[in-house]
């Protein structure tokens, strides 16, 4: 049931090719029948070679014969090549689509979602499960309808000759497949999951284990010294060969029935001939059937591997809805555009999807326009949620945020996406030019235009360094920047998009004070005239912030100026004394 509504639901996106898809099936199954045939010209010759025996220059048909066998061979090939190009067709489109459509639906959900899923996850499910559809359309589904349709026409063939040679060369086709039921069934779905989860188990430790490489080397550990990653991978060799064990006996019963027709046909030659000399019509029937047989063996393997198809496919069609199936933040019907240019947050609470506790509680935040305030405070305290709800990655679980007075549930999203930037700690830049690079923000930006934004952003060493300035494309031959570089360009784009609130997100580490120095520069120029909240890492940067905020466990501890902060002797205060020992301490040491 399941799978035909993956199928009925891979169909919808076809369009017209979906009749590719139909067509492909039935030529799969022409061709499946064709392919039978050669096998029936060969039964004619070796009876005709029995027949005449032994004058055999009387067997006058076999070159023709011959020449029907390679006629049927070579028909059901090219009837299997058309199978395949129809259903290529059809399903190229289909995993085409599939992918369009995603791209579409993931460009509508909010940017929290896609830090949520991680992008990784997201290309997998874009690249790959609609790839699965395409495997299962092209080659799986056509197989499946040959799979279906050579057992019938041979069931039909087996019993015109005689009928109890077919009821015969049947019965291993049904022990084997009674065989197999046994280990089928509820268990085995159970088994099936068990094995998934095992083999997921292994794969998170394997990646953890990846990311302890380092420390790895540095300490001169073995595997054995990751616990966690060595026991996945016994429970899940233990796992597996438990279930090899358990399976063993009835694949081996099938294996050997399936294999093991030609016996059931002697015993039934021998019965037959009742002890005297073979009759030459049973002795022919007997060579017909041992000619045909082995076919049963193939088809019924292949109709054997259906449902994992099946699986396979139902799997990449859950994970495509994984996607699909989230609904994007609703979008006011009358939108708002914000007047001015203030944030408010209104006793904001808001917990992550999943997570156990409040990330943010009861958290009241203002900020003036064209104020530049500070959100700073211990790792894990609500900076980058507070960051990610003004721009409206996620919708707030109680109070409200407002900009310009107007809720921003209330702002159409390309308003909202206009008014307010975030620049992040690590901006990532595509494999385009510097110039489409910075373009991004605004496309009939002219070349002038982003020249002067670069500029501003300080970026002028790096454009001269590069080999053809501002067209040169980063990513390729050698051209790379550093993270401070990238960083700068990445301002360079947020002044061109020339939005009015700024949401900045400093970087934690730079590798040069050089680099340092040139992007705290831009990230000046850039807060020129605009309302700035700034994420800050270095308290240096922020002595002259409107307004700081010290967010501790979701909550904000303290506000107001440095000055004040560091005269009332709270957490500020720490960590201002913290961070000025830890300068010194460096200088000290770059002595
Ligand atoms: P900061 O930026 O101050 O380091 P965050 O805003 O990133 O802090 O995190 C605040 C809290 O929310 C932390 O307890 C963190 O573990 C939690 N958190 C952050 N992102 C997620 C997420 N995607 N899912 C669940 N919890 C999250």
């Amino acid at each position: 049931m399941k799978k035909n509504s993956n199928l009925r639901e891979l169909m919808g996106y076809a369009g017209g090719h979906r009749y590719l898809t139909y067509l492909s099936l039935l030529l799969s199954a022409v061709s499946a029948v064709l392919a039978l045939f050669p096998f029936v010209f060969l039964f004619r010759i070796i009876r005709e070679v029995i027949e005449v025996a032994p004058n055999y220059a009387q067997a006058t048909h076999i070159v023709r014969n011959g020449w029907m066998a390679v006629l049927f061979a070579v028909l059901s090939i090219l009837v299997y090549v058309c199978t395949l190009m129809s259903s290529h067709l059809s399903a190229f489109r289909i995993a085409g689509n599939i992918r369009k459509a995603l791209m579409a639906h993931i460009a509508e959900l909010p940017l929290g979602f896609i830090g949520e899923m991680g992008s990784g996850k997201i290309r997998r499910i874009v690249n790959d499960s609609s790839a699965a559809t395409e495997t299962y359309l092209a080659h799986q589904l056509p197989d499946m309808s040959a799979a279906v349709t050579t057992p019938v026409c041979m069931i039909v063939m087996l019993f015109l000759f005689d009928w109890r040679f077919g009821l015969v060369s049947l019965l291993p086709v049904i022990l084997g497949f009674a065989a197999m039921f046994k280990m089928a069934g509820p268990s085995m779905a159970e088994d099936m999951k068990l094995y998934q989860n095992a083999l997921a188990d292994m794969n998170n430790e394997a990646v953890e284990y990846v990311r302890g490489v380092p420390v790895v080397k540095t300490f001169g550990q073995t595997v054995h010294s990751f616990k966690r990653f060595k026991g996945t991978i016994d429970s899940y060799y233990d796992f597996v060969m438990a279930y090899c064990k358990k399976c063993r006996p009835s694949m081996l019963s099938y294996t050997v029935l399936v294999n093991s027709a030609f016996a059931f046909l002697i015993v039934l030659a021998l019965i037959l001939a009742g002890g005297g000399p073979v009759a030459q019509p049973v002795l022919l029937n007997f060579i017909f059937y041992v000619i045909f047989t082995p076919l049963i063996a193939t088809a019924m393997t292949k109709v054997m591997f259906m449902s994992e198809n099946g699986m396979i496919v139902a799997d990449a069609m859950s994970r495509i809805h994984s996607i699909l199936d989230v609904e994007p933040l609703p979008e006011p019907r009358n939108g708002k555009v914000p007047m001015d240019n203030d944030v408010v947050l209104e006793n904001v609470t808001f917990r992550y999807t999943g997570g156990t506790t409040d990330a943010l509680r009861d958290v009241t935040i203002r900020v003036g326009a064209g104020e530049t305030v500070a959100l700073v405070g211990p790792s894990g305290g609500g900076k980058t949620t507070v960051a990610g709800l003004i721009s409206r990655f996620w919708d707030v679980g109680g109070g409200a945020i407002q900009i310009g007075g107007i809720n921003v549930k209330d702002i159409p999203k390309e308003t909202l996406m206009d008014t307010v930037a975030y620049v992040f700690q690590d901006s990532r830049l595509l494999k385009a030019s510097i110039l489409e690079n910075v373009r991004l923000a605004k496309p009939n930006a002219s070349r002038q235009e982003v020249e002067r934004v670069l500029h501003e952003a300080q970026c002028d060493d790096i454009i001269q360094k590069l080999p053809q300035g501002i067209d040169t494309v980063i990513g390729t031959k050698g051209v790379y920047l550093s993270g401070g570089e990238q960083q700068r360009i990445a301002i360079a784009r947020v002044m061109l998009k020339n939005a009015p609130i700024l949401i900045l997100d400093e970087a934690t580490a730079f590798a040069d004070p050089e680099n340092e120095a040139l992007v705290q520069r831009a990230f000046e120029r850039l807060s020129q005239g605009r309302t700035v909240i700034m994420i800050a890492h270095r308290l240096t940067t922020i002595k002259n912030a409107g307004c700081i905020f010290v967010l501790r466990e979701g909550r904000v501890e303290e506000s107001g100026t440095h000055d004040t902060l560091v005269a009332g002797g709270g957490l500020y205060a720490k960590m201002w004394q913290d961070y000025q020992t830890s300068v010194s301490w460096k200088v000290g040491a770059a002595k």
